[in-house]
């Protein structure tokens, strides 16, 4: 630390993302990605005539972008028989991360606070430190999943992933909805990053919520992670919030490539389902396969599982998996005994189970 940093930064914890190693190729299931590539309707809209306009600033609105993803939302929600949502109801950051971290700053404040689970994604920490906020984390239930009736009464801001980080647990939107009933002046977030792999979106929901806000990222259902695509689905008035957070910071917050390839992802969506749906095939399999072994997993819908056995820790097995060239996280914490592994493509998924049997195997357990 210099002795010019800002006080209220010196005792700052910082996220610390999943290693991105350079020393190897490994077989990576460590940060949630998509191992599929891009839609081929992504890399043709990259590969254009746009890469030469980059001399000039990208649309401060990403209007192309934000149109594209109404449109999408509005035909899923219309066949459900739901009001679709306007172009003023979407707003788009770098990464969902960018669009959490704007509405930690706008609705978080002063007075209020924010609330979130325990087990959760540990960027929420994080950003309520960056901006100075009151924090309360809230127990989850024995069982790990997220305790809805623990949120009744408190007045802070909630923040909920679901399906939820770390455990991949769905909370019924039921509960989501007792929590925007229950209190119309309190602002829920539901992140969802994790809700195309079997999950419900809450996005139905915005339409009779104006204290509803929706969080979704492209890095995960849709291959984008290094094109950091995030965006989030609520009122208007709370869109125009984050617009303002935005236009105080970085107006350009999306470059011209990742514009126009999240367009090109939330138009493509036959790639969409069936990208998501080999991820769910392969991680009701990979369930199966660790069970044999001994494993017990969380009931996870997400692109990942969260794995423990008796007889090796979690540290132990993240290990052992990377030097036979595997990724896997291990988290710690209160996870200490789990390891958190990706759901990847059949072969990768096939060389995990491999190196596990190894392991366990070297082991002689
Ligand atoms: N929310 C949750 C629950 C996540 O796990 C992640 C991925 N680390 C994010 C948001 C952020 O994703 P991105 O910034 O890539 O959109």
């Amino acid at each position: 630390m210099s002795r010019f940093l800002d006080e209220r930064y010196s005792g700052l914890d910082p996220y610390v993302p999943g290693e991105q190693p350079q020393d190897r190729s490994y077989v990576k299931l460590n940060t949630n990605e998509s191992p599929f590539p891009p839609s081929p309707r992504v890399i043709a809209a990259i590969g254009g005539e746009e890469a030469e306009k980059l001399n000039l600033y990208s649309d401060p609105m990403a209007a192309t972008l934000v149109r594209a993803i109404a449109k999408r939302f509005t035909a899923v929600l219309k066949k459900k028989g739901l009001p679709g949502i306007s172009e003023k109801q979407v707003f788009v950051g770098n990464g969902s991360d960018e669009v959490l971290a704007f509405a930690f700053g706008a609705f978080c404040g002063k007075g209020r606070g924010v609330a979130f689970p325990e087990i959760g994604y540990g960027f929420y920490p994080v950003f309520a430190q960056f901006f100075s906020l009151d924090a309360t984390p809230v127990p989850v239930k024995e069982d790990m999943s997220v305790d809805a009736a623990a949120f009744k009464g408190l007045s802070q801001t909630v923040v909920i992933a679901n399906p939820n980080a770390q455990t991949g647990i769905y909370l019924p939107l039921s509960d989501i909805e007792t929590l925007l009933s229950e209190n119309k002046d309190r602002l829920v977030i539901v992140d969802e990053a994790y809700c195309d792999f079997g999950a419900e979106s809450a996005v139905g929901l915005v339409g009779r919520y104006d204290n509803l806000l929706v969080v979704q990222t492209m890095s995960k259902s849709r291959q984008l992670a290094g094109g950091r695509v995030g965006f989030a689905i609520g009122s208007e008035e709370v869109i125009a919030d984050l617009n303002a957070m935005k236009f105080s910071f970085n107006p350009y917050n999306l470059n011209r490539l990742s514009i126009l390839a999240g367009a090109a992802a939330v138009e493509d969506e036959e790639y969409f389902l069936s990208a998501t749906a080999a991820v769910i095939e392969e991680r009701e399999r990979l369930k199966k396969e660790f069970g044999k072994l001994g494993f017990e997993s969380t009931p996870s819908l997400a692109n990942f599982l969260l794995v423990r056995r008796g007889g090796i820790g979690g540290r132990e097995l993240y290990l052992a998996l990377k030097q036979k060239g595997v990724l896997v996280r291990w988290l710690g914490g209160r996870l200490s005994d789990y390891v958190r592994i990706t759901v990847g493509s059949r072969e990768q998924n096939d060389v995990l189970i491999a190196a596990v049997r190894e392991i366990l195997k070297e082991k002689s357990i």
